[in-house]
C-alpha cells in the first residue's frame, strides 16, 4: 500500500500540443479514496492513464510510494485498475474471468484457489461463480469485474467511472459496495467519475478539475459550503447555486448588495471582509443555494432587505421536495428548493427570503471566491 505523489504533472496530445492535463500537484495519503470529478473532457480520465502507465507523462513526475514510476512498464506498477466497460471475458466462468490476472503470474494454483475464493465472499458472488458472464445481472458483472481487480491486493486501484452503465438504482447499491469494500481492504483507491453525487458521496476528498486544470481538492463539505470558484460552486449542487450581479454600497452603516429590482444587507462578518477586499462600488456576484432561500407563497410584501419578490415560472416535483423556478427580473431566474407541501400557482407572484449567512460572494472578473 503506498501514497501518490503527482507533482507539476503535464500531458500533451498529438502533433498540437494540446493541453489536456495541465500543471497536476497531488498527494493521495497511503489508504485514501480520493475522487476525480469534472465535466467530460476535463482530463479525469488522462490523469489516470497516466498513473497506471498506459498514457506517458509529457512532463513532470508521479511517485508510487517512494518511487518515481514514469518510467516504468503499467505491468510493474502494482495497479490495478476497473474500467468503465468491464469487458468481461464471455467464454469464460466467473471463476475463471477472476483467476486470469493470477494465472498469467504463474502463481500457484491452491494460492489461485484461495485467493478467488476470498474476493468472492468479499463481493458475496461465492453462488456465481461456475457461470459464465452472460448469465449474470449487470451489477453482478460489475462485481465480477471488482472481483478481478481485488483478487489480489494491489499497491493502488484506479476506478475510471466504474458504475456508469448501471442503472439509477444499482448504481446506488454499488456505491456503497464499493465504500464497504474499501474500509475492508484499505487500499489507496483513485475513483473518476463526472457524477458530482457519486464524488461527494464516495470521496475522503474530491478533487474538482476543470479543462485540465484542478479546481479544488478538499473534504465534499468544504468543496460544497466553500466551493473556491464559481466553476466549483456551479458544478457541484443540484440544483445548481444562483448567481446574481449586483454592486456593493454602504448605506447607513451597513453594506448593501444592490440590484436595480432589490436591496440585500450583507451580514456584519462578511461585509468587513469584503471592506477590506476594497470591493465597496464595485460589480459583484452573489452565490446562494436553492436550499438557502425560503419561500414565502403568500407575502409579497418586500418589507424586509433579504426579500425578493418575483413571478414563479414553473415547479418540479422531486419526491420530498419541490424545485421553484422564479422570474425575478426578465432574464434573471432564482431556483428556490423548498419543502413538498407549499401550494403555489404557476405565474403568481411570490415573496422568496435570502439566507443572508450563507451567501457567498465571487469577483466579477475572475470568479474567485471572495467570502
Ligand atoms: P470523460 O468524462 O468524457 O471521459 P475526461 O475528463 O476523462 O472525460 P480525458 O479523456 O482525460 O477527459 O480527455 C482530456 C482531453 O484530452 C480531452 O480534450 C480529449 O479530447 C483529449 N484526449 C484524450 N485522449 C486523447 C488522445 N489519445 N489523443 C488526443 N487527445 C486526447
Amino acid at each position: 500500500m503506498a501514497n501518490i505523489l503527482f507533482n507539476q504533472v503535464y500531458k500533451r496530445f498529438g502533433k498540437y500540443k494540446e493541453i489536456a492535463v495541465s500543471d497536476f500537484n497531488l498527494t493521495v495519503e497511503d489508504t485514501e479514496f480520493i475522487v476525480l470529478v469534472g465535466p467530460s473532457g476535463c482530463g479525469k480520465s488522462t490523469t489516470l492513464r497516466m498513473l497506471a502507465g498506459l498514457e506517458d507523462v509529457s512532463d513532470g513526475e508521479i511517485y508510487i510510494g517512494d518511487k518515481l514510476v514514469n518510467d516504468i512498464p503499467p505491468k510493474d506498477r502494482d495497479i490495478s485498475m476497473v474500467f468503465q466497460n468491464y469487458a468481461l471475458y464471455p467464454n469464460m466462468s466467473v471463476y475463471e474471468n477472476i483467476a486470469f490476472g493470477l494465472r498469467l503470474r504463474k502463481l500457484p494454483k491452491h494460492e489461485i484457489d484461495l485467493a478467488v475464493k476470498r474476493a468472492a465472499r468479499v463481493l458475496e458472488i461465492e453462488n456465481f461463480l461456475n457461470r459464465k458472464p452472460r448469465e449474470l445481472s449487470g451489477g453482478q458483472r460489475q462485481r465480477v469485474a471488482l472481483g478481478r481487480a481485488i483478487v489480489r491486493t494491489p499497491q493502488v486501484f484506479l476506478m475510471d467511472e466504474p458504475l456508469s452503465n448501471l442503472d439509477a438504482k444499482l448504481r446506488v447499491q454499488m456505491r456503497s459496495e464499493i465504500i464497504n469494500l474499501h474500509r475492508k481492504i484499505e487500499v489507496t483507491t483513485i475513483y473518476v467519475t463526472h457524477d458530482q453525487i457519486e464524488a461527494m458521496t464516495m470521496g475522503d476528498r474530491v478533487v474538482v478539475m476543470n479543462r485540465g486544470i484542478i479546481q479544488q481538492v478538499d473534504s465534499p463539505e468544504m468543496i460544497y459550503n466553500k466551493p473556491v470558484n464559481m466553476f466549483v460552486a456551479n458544478f457541484i449542487g443540484n440544483p445548481p447555486m444562483n448567481f446574481i450581479k449586483g454592486k456593493l454600497q454602504e448605506r447607513d452603516g451597513e453594506l448593501q448588495f444592490y440590484t436595480n429590482r432589490f436591496d440585500l444587507t450583507i451580514p456584519p462578518a462578511q461585509a468587513s471582509t469584503l471592506r477590506s477586499l476594497h470591493m465597496i462600488d464595485r460589480e459583484i456576484i452573489l452565490g446562494i443555494r436553492p436550499e438557502h432561500i425560503s419561500f414565502e407563497p403568500h407575502r409579497i410584501e418586500a418589507s424586509s432587505k433579504s426579500l425578493v419578490t418575483g413571478v414563479l415560472q414553473f415547479n418540479e416535483f422531486v419526491g420530498s421536495d419541490r424545485y421553484y423556478h422564479i422570474d425575478i427580473k426578465q432574464d434573471r431566474r432564482l431556483v428556490i428548493r423548498a419543502n413538498e407541501g407549499i401550494r403555489c400557482d404557476d405565474g403568481s407572484l411570490v415573496t422568496a427570503a435570502i439566507n443572508m449567512d450563507k451567501a457567498l460572494f465571487f469577483h466579477k472578473d475572475t470568479e474567485m471566491l471572495l467570502t
